[in-house]
């Protein structure tokens, strides 16, 4: 402005017409260019977000430009006053910034600070004021400054903040959940050789913390068993599969750990095959199912003795009949062979029905042998109908004991299964005696257990066991699976849970029905024939007799072996 104020007082004292001419052009292009600077440092000021200003700290005066009425929220018909802008602050940066603003017209120096003013219209906004003292004002403190709407930068700025602290705590949360799940989680370059592990995983393999693994190192570490299932895993993995594997891992410290693994390749990197996967460790969970197998075993074992413990009575007479009739034989026999002449085809004869009572009488004992002891459970071929004899044969005498006549329709086309013989003997034994059992408050001149077998689709077996007694009623039929629910004075309540498990583990299914057609109820099972069962050799292994292997020194041995 001053240098247009001379050129005025310059036009003014000029007498020339064409110099005033020109000066006339001069003025009016220079006072374009001024109206053109004026619209762009508008402009700008608005683009930016920033407002200029001139204070005097001594008159107190402001000279505002557009954008900072803008910013501030005021309205650009009154000029703004001193009061009105610390009316404006934000009560919690009041008195700072009024502190700041006081310090520096003081000392004349400059002034830079962040701070937040409320609206008229009550919205919290951040600016950034920075001034400083005109120089070539020497007679007292007038600031000249800009102030800018930092709102957004400082909103964008608390949300990153914001999110970055819950990335954090998700961060630590996840470790933490990692460590109560005892799962890790890995990245895996096929390629590279490079994995990229959680601290669970170290720990199962027993590595410190953070160390430079490779597929040799882990390879060495999983136990020589395993390998076998590992390497087909590498395999699939290697042609881009999804893997799931349990495995063991055996520390150096002999220790073992078992992990189930799971992971996929990562398809957002198309030309590396990079797997992402997770990693838990089973050890406890193994060895709670190791102790619950063992415990379920010990049970099946005790009611198996206690269903036997039904039949001794008739098991007495079962040995005490072939005896009886190898003495008589005997004597027989001598009393033949003393005759004169010895009747020595007579003799031979009863020699031979001594021979097939002795034999009779083993039979029962060696049954009974192998349904008393406790051997590891062995999975062979065998023939349910077989197996419905054998378990008759053994109980037919105290059935007829009870009056319960026992009826077979037993067909000859059903394939054999892979089973444990003893543990499909207990389940057939637990279902005819529990029929008995039913029919026994029956009155009923003769209860008739019906015992079928018969092949089903798909090369599974079934066996049903109907019989005509107390039926199932009002009961809720899955509670009978249930251990210990009994109805019976001096039951258990353990046969049909056992049962159920028994044949669970051998892929089948147990179930219990109350007759559609007269009184009663039938209990069945149903299981996969020899070859259906081959890929269920797993499952069948769930049931043993034997306690599994968990951490034992012998592994160290084992492996260097
Ligand atoms: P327990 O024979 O020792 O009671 P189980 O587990 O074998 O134990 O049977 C549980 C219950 O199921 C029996 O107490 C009985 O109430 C019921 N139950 C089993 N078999 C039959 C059946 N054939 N008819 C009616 N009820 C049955």
């Amino acid at each position: 402005m001053s240098e247009i104020t001379d050129r005025l007082v310059y036009l003014g004292s000029s007498q020339d017409v064409t110099e005033s001419k020109i000066a006339e052009e001069a003025l009016r292009t220079s006072q374009s260019g001024l109206a053109r600077a004026n619209v762009q440092l508008s402009a700008a000021q608005r683009l930016s977000q920033t407002g200029s200003f001139t204070w005097d700290a001594k008159t107190l005066e402001l000279d505002w430009s557009d954008e900072n009425y803008r910013i501030w929220d005021f309205d650009p018909a009154v000029p703004p006053t001193m009061a009105m802008i610390v009316d404006a602050f934000h009560p919690d940066d009041r008195d700072p910034t009024m502190a700041a603003i006081e310090e520096a017209a003081l000392t004349r120096s400059p002034f830079d600070a962040y701070f937040r003013i409320v609206t008229r219209s009550g919205a919290v906004k951040y600016l950034h004021t920075v001034s400083m003292p005109i120089p070539e004002i020497t007679s007292h403190a007038v600031f000249l400054g800009s102030t800018q709407d930092v709102t957004e930068s400082k909103l964008a700025e608390a949300t990153l903040k914001a999110s970055e602290a819950e990335l954090a705590r998700t961060n630590t949360y996840l470790t933490a959940a990692q460590r109560l799940s005892k799962t890790g989680t890995f990245m895996w370059d096929l390629e590279e050789d490079e994995h990229n592990w959680s601290e669970v995983i170290y720990q199962v393999f027993g590595f410190p913390p953070r160390t430079k693994v490779s597929m040799d190192m882990i390879a060495s570490a999983i136990h020589p068993e395993d390998m076998p299932a590992v390497e087909a895993l590498l395999r699939r993995a290697a042609i881009g599969e999804k893997f799931e594997l349990v495995f063991r891992v055996l520390r150096s410290g002999g220790e073992m750990r078992h992990a189930q693994v799971i992971g996929h390749r990562i398809g957002e990197i198309p030309d590396r095959r990079v797997f992402l996967g997770a990693l838990q460790d089973i050890t406890q969970q193994k060895i709670a199912e190791a102790d619950l197998n063992h415990a379920r075993a010990e049970l099946a074992h005790v009611a198996r003795v206690t269903a036997l413990s039904s039949l001794t009575a008739s098991i007495a007479h079962e040995v005490s009949q072939p005896l009886a009739g190898i003495i008589t034989n005997a004597n027989t026999c001598l009393r033949m062979l003393a005759a004169d002449p010895p009747n020595l085809d007579g003799a031979r004869l009863t020699a031979q029905r001594t021979i097939r009572d002795g034999n009779r009488a083993s039979d029962v004992i060696s049954r009974l042998r192998g349904l008393f002891t406790r051997k590891p459970a062995t999975f062979e071929q065998i023939n349910l109908n077989e197996t419905v004899r054998e378990v008759l044969a053994l109980s037919s005498t105290e059935l007829q004991r009870r009056r319960v006549i026992v009826r077979t329709e037993l067909l000859d086309d059903i394939p054999l299964v892979l089973a444990d013989r003893v543990q499909i003997q207990q389940v057939i034994l637990n279902l005819v005696l529990n029929a008995a059992d039913a029919m026994a408050d029956v009155e009923l001149p003769d209860g008739e257990v019906h015992v079928s077998s018969r092949a089903e689709d798909g090369g599974f077996v079934r066996l049903s066991v109907r019989d005509v007694g107390i039926g199932l009623a009002s009961q809720d039929v899955e509670r009978l699976f249930q251990p210990f629910h009994t109805t019976k004075a001096d039951g258990m309540g353990i046969g049909l849970s056992i049962s159920r498990s028994i044949i669970e583990a051998h892929g089948g299914r147990l179930w219990g029905v109350s007759n559609t057609s007269g009184r009663g109820a039938t209990f069945a099972f149903s299981i996969p024939g020899a070859l259906a069962a081959e890929g269920l050799s797993k499952q069948v292994a769930a049931m043993p007799e034997r306690v599994p292997e968990t951490d034992s020194p012998s592994f160290s041995e084992r492996r260097n072996g």
